[in-house]
């Protein structure tokens, strides 16, 4: 039986579907303003394995991913590139095919539901009205709070207390709130632009896209919500509030969160301008790599982004690639889905007894690579190992092509120069040592200050 560490309890679990057999499952997506960076990646790889868990576990899971394709980030951007804020949407399209091919690379399995939060205003809309029809939410000059005196058990998943929140909240007061922590729903915008609604035009707040989504695509009671850990609060602590203010029922049975990827142990972060794209790191490396890289960290934990690190995957994975490749394709074909069979592989149970122990992947790794040497000698077990990869874990186990891969240690150590001078702000010398990447023919692409 699966065991999960559900944040509202601080405590791992034993996981009870709400429906036998079913999951609903909801995680929070990005904000399509700019390439999605390698912190994004470790989210959705961590939520991929557990999606293809549970499906190896019998449940028919319908997981459900949104698109914050409105936001001030993607306005800002659209008036910085075009002068027109209008245009967010082109940003928010090419980001979001951008993202889709990275997650193709990574091998994560397509959701059920990839709502775009433009797609879904009136669903949006009707909820809100609803808050303010239970005098949960209340509209001050077209702008619209939520009210958080009005659900006492704000605080629940992030273990906050109202009052410190209150003392500790930066006293700019703005006089049209009821009270410093009541949160925007709805924001006022000029008359013509953006949306329409009962409280004149205007667009939502980030938080209430989420609870309005995941009622709409999955119910009002859902059983696993998850996401990065810098969403617990206050992103998961409002949605919490705003859907069980007006369901008066739980709103997710499990909250599942993954660690930060650090760079010199600062949480990676577009405002601190540490950033490393998916597409960049692609360059350098295999996506299957990266892959394995995040599985062979606890996904509870923080990440300390290393080179070193992903090299030394790296060299563990080829090692994988290579000895798989012995299995005959159609012995592994005929596994896939054969739930029952693969488990007569004392190896394979070992491995799962790992997965279901709070995804514990770290663990599963370290018995597969004790059994190296010997899984060898019987290509059945082989062959069935390799599909329990394939499937659950969703590793390719793709031979990786040499010259891809093949970054000298001089490399290295301009790249993880380069890195430093960006987390220091240096701008003019990460540029400098980009050029000197660059003709030892290492592309690297990423920008300033997004
Ligand atoms: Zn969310």
């Amino acid at each position: 039986m699966l065991k999960i560490t559900n944040t509202m309890s601080g405590k791992k679990e034993f996981f009870k579907s709400r429906n036998p057999d079913m999951v609903t499952m909801y995680v929070c997506g990005i904000t399509p303003y700019s390439d999605s960076h390698i912190g994004h990646g470790r989210v959705y790889v961590v939520f991929d394995v557990l999606y293809r868990l549970l499906a190896f576990l019998g449940y028919q899971v319908t997981y459900c991913r949104n698109f914050t394709d409105i936001d001030d980030k993607l306005l800002n951007k659209a008036e910085l590139l075009y002068g027109d804020q209008q245009r967010y949407k082109e940003i928010a399209d090419a980001c979001i095919k951008q993202y889709h091919e990275n997650m193709f690379a990574l091998n994560c399995v397509s959701p059920d539901h990839e709502p775009r939060v433009t797609d879904h205003m009136p669903e949006i809309i009707a909820f809100i009205e609803q808050l303010i029809l239970e005098d949960k939410a209340y509209e001050v000059n077209g702008d619209v709070y939520f009210h958080i005196a009005s659900f006492p058990a704000y605080g629940k998943l992030s273990k906050h207390d109202v009052k410190d929140l209150r003392a500790g909240s930066r006293v700019d007061i703005d006089i049209h709130k009821k009270d410093p922590l009541d949160f925007a729903l709805w924001k006022s915008e000029p008359e013509g632009t953006f949306w329409h609604s009962p409280w004149g035009y205007g667009r939502p707040g980030w938080h209430i896209e989420c609870s309005a989504l995941a009622s709409y695509y999955l119910g009002d009671h859902i059983d696993i919500h998850g996401g990065g850990l810098d969403l617990v609060f206050p992103h998961h602590e409002n949605e919490i509030a705003q859907s069980e203010a007006l369901h008066k029922k739980n709103f997710a049975n499990y909250w599942i969160h993954n660690g930060f990827v650090r760079i010199n142990t600062e949480k990676m972060s577009k405002s601190i301008g540490n950033v490393l794209s998916l597409s960049t790191i692609f360059e350098q490396f295999d996506p299957m790599v990266i892959r394995f890289y995040y599985l062979n960290h606890s996904y509870r934990s923080p990440l300390d982004f290393s080179f070193d690190d992903i090299r030394a995957s790296q060299k563990s994975y080829q090692r994988l690639c290579k000895l798989f490749s012995q299995c005959n394709d159609a012995q592994v074909n005929a596994m896939h889905g054969q739930v029952e069979k693969m488990q007569q592989f004392p190896l394979i149970t070992q491995m799962l007894d790992f997965l279901i122990d709070d995804m514990n992947t770290v663990g599963m790794f370290g018995v597969l690579f004790e059994s190296i040497n010997t899984l060898a000698n019987s290509s059945q077990e082989l062959c069935a190992v390799k599909c329990f990869l394939q499937d659950v874990v969703g590793l390719t186990l793709e031979v990786i092509p040499e010259d891809t891969v093949v970054i000298t240690p001089a490399m290295q150590a301009l790249i993880g120069e380069r890195e430093k001078a960006r987390a220091n702000k240096q701008w003019a010398r990460a540029d400098e040592l980009r050029d000197q990447l660059s003709q030892l023919g290492v592309g690297v692409h990423d920008k300033k200050s997004d």
